[in-house]
């Protein structure tokens, strides 16, 4: 697996818009990862939106995507993947599959990406979207994402695209030595963006990025439903 090597999926007339999104949306707000950039120039990011807000696909803000749940806003993608940063060869777990799109992303900057959604439609609409655009690196599962994924774990990164009242222990433990871990912890309606680090010895080191505004994280470990 070559996992900087999809093929051509800039092929469709959106092209010009991706670029857009990266001059005027992510590059001026400061994401200088090149391999994220590049990364969100190719994810045909309209293809993992309803028909019905296709249109605003590269617009600057997140889009409903059905289930009363969200594709976020391309800038909070960049920065989560470049807090992340993930190399060529990492194993990465993402909770909040959504449309797929983030995955996708990160599919084109390490080499395997699994992904968990609690909601069975979302993940299933997203497991047709790796399927037709050959994202092979990506598996899907359907549960409760604040367990982790045991039998995969552990792993170099995670990352969390759902707001969680506190960073569960469980993806904690999941985490390799040296590994990352991405997730936005606070209340319903705002959370603080955290790095946090395990630490060769085992111990933890958390840095905040910035504040969020990201739907629940609902689970054993997260909020109730
Ligand atoms: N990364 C997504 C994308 O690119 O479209 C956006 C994710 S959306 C902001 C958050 C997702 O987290 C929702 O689809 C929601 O159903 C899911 N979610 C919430 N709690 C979860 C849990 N415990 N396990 C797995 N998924 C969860």
């Amino acid at each position: 697996m070559t996992p900087l090597n999809h093929g051509s999926l800039t092929s469709d007339n959106r092209a010009a818009e991706r670029k857009q999104m990266v001059e005027k949306q992510l590059v001026p707000r400061g994401i200088k990862n090149e391999a994220v950039l590049k990364s969100m120039l190719r994810v045909p990011r309209h293809l993992f939106v309803p028909d019905r807000v296709q249109a605003f696909a590269y617009h600057d803000g997140p889009l409903h995507i059905g289930e009363g749940q969200t594709i976020s806003q391309p800038y909070i993608v960049a920065l989560m993947l470049e807090l992340l940063a993930p190399a060529p060869a990492d194993r990465v777990l993402e909770i909040g599959t959504g449309s797929g799109y983030a995955a996708a992303v990160l599919s084109r900057l390490t080499a395997m990406v699994y992904t968990i959604e609690r909601l069975a439609n979302l993940a299933d609409k997203a497991r047709a979207r790796f399927r037709a655009l050959k994202y092979d690196n990506i598996e899907v599962r359907v549960g409760d994402g604040t367990r982790g994924w045991p039998g995969e774990a552990p792993f170099d990164g995670i990352i969390v695209s759902a707001g969680a009242p506190v960073i569960p222990r469980t993806l904690r433990e999941q985490m390799k030595p040296g590994g990352r871990l991405v997730i936005p912890v606070g209340d319903k309606n705002h959370q603080e963006l955290l790095l946090v680090r395990r630490k060769p010895d085992g111990g933890f080191t958390e840095e905040i990025s910035e504040v969020v505004c990201f739907v629940p994280l609902i689970g054993q470990e997260g909020w109730d439903s």
